[in-house]
Formats: structure tokens, C-alpha cells, sequence
């Protein structure tokens, strides 16, 4: 298939260190390739999130070893510690972790959700209380792109006004038209050609102030985009259909960035659905609870007594280094006491994130997504009913899905609630971890 330009109309230099092609497509499902000045990452993609330039319980060596090709680190979070002065001292974050591949900034205006306590907004930007040390910080985007130059990833998101999913009301179009604005002063305050900025499309969940800002940002986009204010707790039925537009109403050369996706069922939806790029902290955090994600049955609590003389690996299918050399009774036996089982499990759950988008990747190559879809939903509800909003999408995209129709929810969101409460009772930033 033939590859799409990036861009015409806004040729720089910029452009001319970042591409995108097209391989394959199949229905809507798309196999792309994203070249950074950093590396060339396959797409469909997940892309694990290390919170202060680490990765909770990996190395970055380990991350190669498994062909990690891009992360997303919180520019929030390294802006506090350990500061981005000192990052761009030691040579930028590449350099600093030890990470030669691609990485994404996000700009931290997630964290104005998530911290929303803490912050004042107006059009002027963002204004943040450290939690720590009270000590306030503005974020206009000019800063925000300050500071993301400084960290020196190789994409950094444009500062946009979060508002909560499930919020209504005139708010919802007052914060899509200043990201719009705010966009443009990321623009202007951009001077790095071996940097890009991805425009991120708000508008809740009204699909008329989706579309119009999913028009703007298109027309300002110069190598991706990015679907944002979703994952935030609205229903799924609500979630598919957000993405489903966005991606019929965003054109082809660009890769969409759905943020904050990384359940499995999820993932593999929304690449079906045109999507390309996805992170989410829940393969590390959830690790840190002792679950396993896992392609039957979904996870595997290993902090369970039945693990306690379980001398099968986490996965007997898994490939990766934890699941060839460690047993579900040792992890059982020092996931409360040691962070050795954290580390194993963390390394296992990002193994089967990489390798299930290899597998969504290899099914729209072959053409054969559909029987992937199938094969996938069967063995995650284990022969079970698959949720009502799976089929509407399936159907949406013009799949057959031959298991019944459920009416519960991801179940997953059980499993995720479960851990924040977990989180609390430990006493950590529950948010922003
Ligand atoms: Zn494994």
C-alpha cells in the first residue's frame, strides 16, 4: 500500500524528521509506521508510561528486550523531581534514562483533572499547589512547551483544558475552544525541529463539539493527533462511539492517539475502530496489586492462596523472561514482601501488552482481524457473554461476534476500582501515580 505523506501544506524541517506510513489497512483497522528522530514504532501501539522518567520496576534495558520502541513520560512529574532544568542539564530524557528509542510527553494537563483541587484555570493557563510543598506553579502553554523542550521528547502534547468526562454544559465548548486557542500559543512557542507537538480533540462527550474541534485540530496537526478527554469514567457505549468518530472525522496520514487506553478489550476495539497509538499505567500498577494480565480469562490475581503450590509459569504461552524462569508460587510467596514480585509481574504485563498489539498488528496485515476479534473475546471471557457495547462496535465496523450478548460493563473497571482503593489505603497519589 502506498505511504501517505505527512502533511504537504505545512512542510518545515520538522516534518522532514517525523513520517508516518501506512502499510496495511483492513475495514477501518489500519498497520501503520511512525519514524520520531528516535526510531520507528509499529502501529497499532501501546506505550508504557514511566511516571518520572522510570518505569515502575523495569529497566529501560528490559524494555528493549522486549521491543519496546516508544514511552510516555509525565512531564508533571519530572517537573517536580527531578526538575527539568536539571533533565535538560544532564542532556535531555533520552539521555537521562537511558532510553535511545522514541518517548511522549504528555504536558500535564491530565493532572489538572486529576489534581483539580489543587488548580486555578483561565485563559492565561493552568495554575497548580505542589501537594508537597504548596508552593504554586503556572503553566501557560508557553511553559508548557518550555519545559517539554527541555525534557526534549521526541512528541510533546499540547497544554488543553481538561474537563472531567462526565461533565456537561457550556463548560464542555468553553474548554474545546481554549484548547483550540492554546494550541496555537504551544505553536508559537515551539522552536524544536526534532520535536512535535500532537494537538489533542476535547469536547466531552457531544459529538457537534467533537467534530468541530476534531476539524481544528486536523487542520493544525502536523504528524498526529490525539483523542483526549475519554477513560475518565463514561460509559463504554459512550467511549466506542467518541472514538468511532473521531476517527472517521480525522484524516488518514495522521496517527490518532486514543490517551488512556490500556485494557486489553480496549485496545483491541479501538485498533479496529482506526486508532494507532494508546498508553495507560495499568499494566505497572496493577502488577504492583500482584495481577497478571493474561489472554485467558483476562488477569490472574496472584496474590490468591490457590497460587501458594502453582508451579506453572504466569503464562505458559508468554514469552517473556518472568514466564520462562518464575513460577505463580514464588511470585504468591513475596508479592507482599518483596518488590522482586512486583518487578516480575511488571515485566510480564508489559510482555503481553506488546505482544497483543504485535497480534492486532499481524491480524489487520493478514487481513484477518475479524477472526482475531473472535479468537480474542473468547478467550478473555472465557466462552462467555461479551459486553452488550463490544458487539455495537463490532457490529459498527461490520464484525461478526459469535459469543452472546452481555449486558455488564468492562469488567475490568471492577478490577481497576479495586486497585485505587488499594492505592488509597496505601496512602500514594492515587491520581497521578
Ligand atoms: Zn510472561
Amino acid at each position: 500500500m502506498a505511504s501517505l505523506p505527512i502533511a504537504s501544506s505545512q512542510d518545515s524541517k520538522e516534518m522532514s524528521k517525523f513520517a508516518f506510513e501506512l502499510l496495511a489497512t483492513s475495514r477501518r483497522a489500519r498497520r501503520g509506521r511512525l519514524t520520531t528522530p528516535h526510531s520507528v514504532v509499529e502501529t497499532p501501539v501501546f506505550m508504557p508510561v514511566g511516571t518520572q522518567g522510570t518505569m515502575k520496576g523495569i529497566l529501560p534495558e528490559q524494555l528493549i528486550t522486549m521491543d519496546c520502541r516508544i514511552l510516555l513520560c509525565n512531564t508533571y512529574h519530572l517537573g517536580h523531581r527531578p526538575g527539568h532544568e536539571i533533565v535538560g542539564e544532564a542532556g535531555g530524557i533520552h539521555k537521562m534514562m537511558n532510553w535511545p528509542r522514541s518517548i511522549l510527553t504528555d504536558s500535564g494537563g491530565f493532572q489538572m483533572v486529576s489534581l483539580s483541587k489543587l488548580m486555578t484555570l483561565d485563559e492565561e493557563g493552568v495554575r497548580f499547589e505542589s501537594p508537597h510543598t504548596k508552593e504554586i506553579t503556572n503553566l501557560p502553554p508557553e511553559e508548557c512547551i518550555r519545559v517539554q523542550q527541555n525534557l526534549g521528547a521526541d512528541i510533546m502534547m499540547q497544554l488543553d483544558h481538561v474537563v472531567h468526562t462526565l461533565t456537561t454544559g457550556p463548560i464542555v465548548e468553553e474548554a474545546m475552544e481554549r484548547s483550540i486557542r492554546w494550541l496555537d500559543r504551544c505553536e508559537d512557542a515551539h522552536t524544536k525541529d526534532e520535536q512535535t507537538i500532537f494537538p489533542i480533540v476535547q469536547g466531552g462527550l457531544n459529538m457537534e463539539l467533537r467534530k468541530k474541534c476534531a476539524e481544528e485540530m486536523a487542520k493544525r496537526a502536523k504528524v498526529g493527533i490525539a483523542i483526549g478527554g475519554l477513560s475518565g469514567g463514561e460509559d463504554k457505549s459512550s467511549f466506542w462511539r467518541v472514538v468511532a468518530a473521531c476517527c472517521d472525522w480525522l484524516p488518514p496520514h495522521l496517527p490518532r492517539y486514543v490517551m488512556g487506553v490500556g485494557f486489553a478489550v480496549d485496545l483491541v476495539v479501538c485498533s479496529l475502530l482506526g486508532a494507532d497509538m494508546f498508553d495507560c499505567v495499568f499494566p505497572t500498577r496493577t502488577a504492583r496489586f500482584g495481577t497478571a494480565l493474561v489472554r485467558r480469562g483476562g488477569q490472574l490475581h496472584l496474590k490468591q492462596a490457590r497460587f501458594a503450590n502453582d508451579f506453572s509459569p504466569i503464562d505458559d504461552r508468554c514469552e517473556c523472561h518472568s514466564c520462562k524462569t518464575y513460577t505463580r508460587a514464588y511470585i504468591y510467596s513475596n508479592i507482599a514482601k518483596e518488590t522482586v514480585a512486583c518487578h516480575i509481574v511488571s515485566v510480564h504485563n508489559l510482555h503481553h501488552q506488546l505482544q497483543l498489539m504485535k497480534d492486532v498488528r499481524q491480524s489487520i496485515v493478514d487481513g484477518k482481524e475479524e477472526a482475531f476479534l473472535n479468537e480474542f473475546l473468547n478467550e478473555y471471557y472465557e466462552g462467555g457473554s461479551v459486553p452488550g457495547w463490544v458487539h455495537d462496535a463490532a457490529q459498527h465496523m461490520g464484525y461478526t461476534i459469535k459469543q452472546s450478548r452481555g449486558e455488564m460493563e468492562e469488567r475490568k473497571h471492577k478490577a481497576k476500582h479495586e486497585d485505587v482503593v488499594e492505592l488509597k489505603k496505601e496512602k500514594k497519589e492515587v491520581t497521578v501515580a
